[in-house]
């Protein structure tokens, strides 16, 4: 079997602290690595994030990476009709350099992809809490959702479509990913799926986002009674305060009964209602960057990166979206778990992928190479993403894994009788 890609992420602070050159020596030579992409812009997080410290950064043991920050240079023009312009680091060191050029250079010196993501938030919560405080998602009684921004903002839509735009006109990549946060799913409930715990999910909805003066006016130009909706999907909201007497009796016996969702949607249409309006507007949303972008340039591949356990709870419908992607990333990291039996829930996600978005799409793969993977499950990982008809692999993330874990994947493709090659096509190559 081909595969076209082995794709690494890397953030600005690897490269100040180990060296680009370094990095990718490692990664071809042991991962087979032959493509790239820079965490562009970066949410609010911890580095490393599933362990406590660095396995082989030689200058720290952890990074707190600054709150959505830009590791390009913006330019100016391209957010001309944008309010909301991406924010740079503040960090002395990481300041004054263009980051995705530099990996950029490097990457293409040895004949490697390369490409920029967009992570989970676009904009840092100073900004959400101040002056863009309109721009961010509302719950149903009117409160923002910190830093959560509303995909039916025209100020919001505006920025997006620059971003994308700035990066696919200004640098010469192969690829735009996001993982971008869609709408607040609400009170969400544990992954491991019980009839219960699938209702609870699906009332938790009530209190999530969004019922801002933007959603309710997209909502009302699609045809959809705002005020009934809104009412109805307040009662349940409601139930979630004990002291909402009516409505938390209510709620409770629900839970307590042998209830199914599709009962549940069946019964309250205005569930469904909300659940489809969030979703006609995030592929909406995708759609106008997918238009703008190929008019700015034909040849880029915008990717999904796809790592909600459930999408559709926060308004991504994959099959809607995959219309307006070039490719998926599926972002499933069982191997961290160390968990075997994790590993058949990624072949399910995985089908789940490929169902959605057909067989003909580039799809590439995750494995984590990270605590606590064993290079086993690594190799296994590489397995199932075969099986699962992946055309490429992708490594979550250098800065976090074992060394042994990360060897494991040249010799985990080998043994899956997987070849690296470049020149097989992108569509169909490899049924
Ligand atoms: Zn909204």
């Amino acid at each position: 079997m081909y595969w076209r890609e082995v794709v690494a992420s890397l953030y600005a602070w690897d490269l100040l602290d180990e060296g680009l050159d370094h990095i990718l020596d490692f990664l071809e030579a042991e991962t087979l690595t032959n493509s790239t992409y820079l965490v562009a812009l970066m949410h609010d997080e911890k580095r490393p994030l599933t362990d406590f410290y660095y396995p082989h950064n030689p200058r720290r043991k952890v990074y707190w990476t600054e709150d959505s920050r830009a590791y390009w240079t913006p330019r100016p023009e391209s957010y001309e009709r944008s309010r909301i312009k991406p924010r740079l680091s503040d960090n002395a060191e990481l300041q004054g350099r263009d980051w995705l050029q530099e990996l950029i250079d490097g990457s293409r010196r040895r004949g490697m992809t390369v490409g920029a993501e967009l992570s989970h938030t676009w904009v840092d919560k100073e900004r959400t809490r101040g002056e863009l405080l309109d721009c961010v998602q509302r719950d149903i009684y009117g409160e923002p959702f910190d830093q959560q921004i509303c995909f039916n903002n025209p100020d919001v839509r505006a920025y997006g479509i620059a971003l994308y735009v700035d990066l696919a006109t200004h640098y010469d990549i192969d690829f735009i990913m996001t993982c971008v946060r869609g709408f607040n799913p609400g009170r969400t409930h544990p992954w491991a799926s019980s009839s219960a715990d699938d209702v609870q999910r699906l009332t938790g909805i009530t209190l999530g986002g969004c019922f801002c003066d933007h959603c309710r006016q997209t909502a009302e130009k699609r045809g959809i009674n705002w005020n009934a909706m809104v009412d109805r999907l307040r009662w349940i909201a409601d139930g979630y305060d004990r002291y909402n007497a009516r409505q938390a009796f209510e709620l409770n016996l629900l839970w307590n009964s042998s209830a199914t969702p599709t009962a549940l949607l069946a019964e309250i249409p205005e569930l469904y209602a909300f659940l489809k309006f969030r979703t006609d507007s995030l592929t909406e949303f995708f759609g106008q960057i997918y238009q703008a972008v190929k008019k700015a340039k034909p040849t880029i591949d915008i990717r999904l990166n796809h790592y909600a356990t459930f999408p559709e709870l926060m308004g991504l419908d994959l099959k809607g979206i995959a219309q307006f992607m070039d490719s998926v990333r599926s972002s499933d990291y069982s191997e961290q778990t160390g968990d075997p039996k994790r590993m058949e829930w990624k072949r399910r996600y995985l089908h789940n992928v490929r169902r959605t978005i057909g067989v003909d799409k580039y799809f590439l793969s995750a494995i984590s190479p990270r605590p606590k993977a064993t290079p086993e499950l690594v190799k296994q990982g590489i397995l199932v993403s075969a099986q699962c008809g992946a055309d490429a692999l992708t490594i979550g993330h250098y800065d976090g894994s074992w060394l042994n874990c990360l060897r494991a994947i040249k010799t985990g493709l080998e043994e899956a009788g997987i070849e690296i090659r470049r020149d097989v096509p992108v569509h169909g190559g490899n049924r």
